[in-house]
C-alpha cells in the first residue's frame, strides 16, 4: 500500500500577495506617502509577508522590522513545536502544578476558552492529544485507531483546563493534556504586529502570516482599502474572488492548504473535539472580523461547524462576515449576509 503525505505550503496561500505587490510598485505615490514590502520571512512554519505604507523609506523599515519581530515573540511563546517555548512548559507541567505565564499566553489561553463556550466546544486549544495522533498519521500513513482516540478524547475539554486570573496560572485537571494553539496563535501574533506598525508610525500596513491577515490605515494605493484575492481551492492558480478590506483582518482555514492523505482520501488537520474526526464539510472557510485572532478562531471554528450551524454563529457576531466553500467540489461560495459588501465588484 501505497500511503502519501502531502502538505501544501504558502505555494497555495490563499492570497497571493506577490500579485498584489507587483501592482504596489506601479501604484502612483501619494502626496507624501511611500509604501514599501518588507519581504517574506518563514515565521510560525509559513510564510510571512509585511507591507508598510509611511512618510519615509526609514518609517517603513522600522515599523516592517518591528512587526517581524513581534511576530517571532509570538511564535517563541506559543509554539508547540518549540521544547523551549512558554507553551511547552504549560504542556509539560500543568497537571504537576501551576504554571505561571506570561500576559500575553494568558489572553490567548483565556479567549479560547471563550471561543470553545461561544461555539459550544468546536474551538478548543485542548484538541492537542487529538492533534497529535494525526500528525502521525502525517509522517507514517497510518489512520488512528478508535482505541488510541478514545483515549486521547479523555484528555481533550476545556473545561479541563483551569485558569486562574489573578495569578495568571495555568493547570490541567487531567493528566496528559496538550494545548494546541494553531488555530489562533498567528490571529493574535498579527494583532501584535499591527500594534507595533502603529507605534513605529506607520500610516498604514498589512500583515500576512500564511494567508491570516490584517490591515490598517493608507493602502498601497493611497485609498485606505487593501484588495485581498482569495484563492481558488482547487489548486488553479487564480481567484475566486477579491475582496476589499479597510481596517479588518482576514483568516482562512481549508482542507486544501494542510491535509493529510490516506488512501486517497484527505483528511484536514482540522479536528471535532467532539467526535476526534476531522472536519470535512467545508473545503475552505474565510472569515472576515475586526482583530486577526477572531477571524482565526473564527474560521476553525466554522470549519468544525459546518455551512449551517459555523455561517449562523457568524451571522450572530457583530462586524464578522464568513465565504465558505462545500468539499462538493462544485466551487460554490456560501456567504453570510453582510460579506457581499466587502467583495469587489
Ligand atoms: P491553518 O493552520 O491552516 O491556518 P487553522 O487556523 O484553522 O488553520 O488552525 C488549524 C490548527 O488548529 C490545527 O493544525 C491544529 O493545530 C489546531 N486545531 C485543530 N482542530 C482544532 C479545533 N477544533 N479547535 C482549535 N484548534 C484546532
Ligand atoms: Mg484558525
Amino acid at each position: 500500500m501505497i500511503y502519501k503525505t502531502v502538505r501544501v505550503f504558502v505555494f497555495l496561500a490563499v492570497v497571493v500577495v506577490v500579485a498584489l505587490l507587483v501592482r504596489n510598485l506601479a501604484a502612483p505615490k501619494g502626496p507624501q506617502l511611500q509604501s514599501g514590502f518588507g519581504g517574506s520571512r518563514i515565521v510560525m512554519g509559513t510564510f510571512a509577508n509585511i507591507t508598510a505604507v509611511a512618510a519615509d523609506d526609514k518609517t517603513i523599515k522600522a515599523s516592517i522590522d518591528a512587526a517581524f519581530e513581534k511576530l517571532v515573540e509570538v511564535d517563541e511563546m506559543m509554539s508547540d513545536y518549540k521544547a523551549g517555548s512558554e507553551l511547552s512548559a504549560v504542556n509539560r507541567d500543568a497537571f504537576a502544578k501551576p504554571v505561571k505565564v506570561s500576559d500575553e499566553l494568558f489572553e490567548v489561553l483565556k479567549a479560547s476558552v471563550d471561543y470553545s463556550r461561544k461555539t459550544q466546544g468546536a474551538f478548543d486549544i485542548t484538541v492537542g492529544p487529538v492533534v497529535e495522533l494525526w500528525r502521525r498519521t502525517e509522517k507514517d500513513g497510518t489512520k488512528p485507531g478508535e482505541k488510541e482516540l478514545a483515549q486521547a478524547k479523555a484528555r481533550v475539554g476545556y473545561e479541563k483546563l483551569i485558569l486562574d486570573e489573578k495569578n495568571k496560572t495555568v493547570r490541567f485537571a487531567v493528566e496528559s493534556m496538550k494545548l494546541d494553539l494553531g488555530g489562533i496563535a498567528k490571529g493574535y501574533a498579527i494583532d501584535l504586529a499591527i500594534e507595533e506598525m502603529k507605534k513605529a508610525h506607520a500610516a498604514g500596513g498589512l500583515v500576512d502570516v500564511g494567508g491570516d491577515m490584517r490591515c490598517f490605515g493608507a493602502s498601497p494605493k493611497f485609498d485606505n482599502i487593501w484588495r485581498v484575492g482569495l484563492e481558488d481551492p482547487s489548486g488553479a492558480s487564480r481567484y475566486l474572488l477579491v475582496l476589499k478590506l479597510s481596517d479588518a483582518a482576514i483568516a482562512t482555514s481549508g482542507d486544501y492548504r494542510r491535509f493529510v492523505m490516506v488512501d486517497d482520501k484527505r483528511y484536514s488537520h482540522i479536528i471535532d473535539p467532539a467526535t476526534t474526526a476531522s472536519a470535512g464539510e467545508l473545503t475552505s472557510v474565510t472569515v472576515i472580523a475586526a482583530r486577526a485572532m477572531d477571524a482565526d478562531a473564527l474560521a476553525t471554528a466554522v470549519s468544525v461547524m459546518g455551512r449551517t450551524k459555523g455561517l449562523q454563529l457568524i451571522e450572530s457576531i457583530d462586524n464578522a462576515e464568513a465565504i465558505v466553500i462545500p468539499a462538493d467540489k462544485k466551487l460554490e461560495l456560501v456567504k453570510t449576509s453582510g460579506a457581499d459588501a466587502y467583495i469587489r465588484k
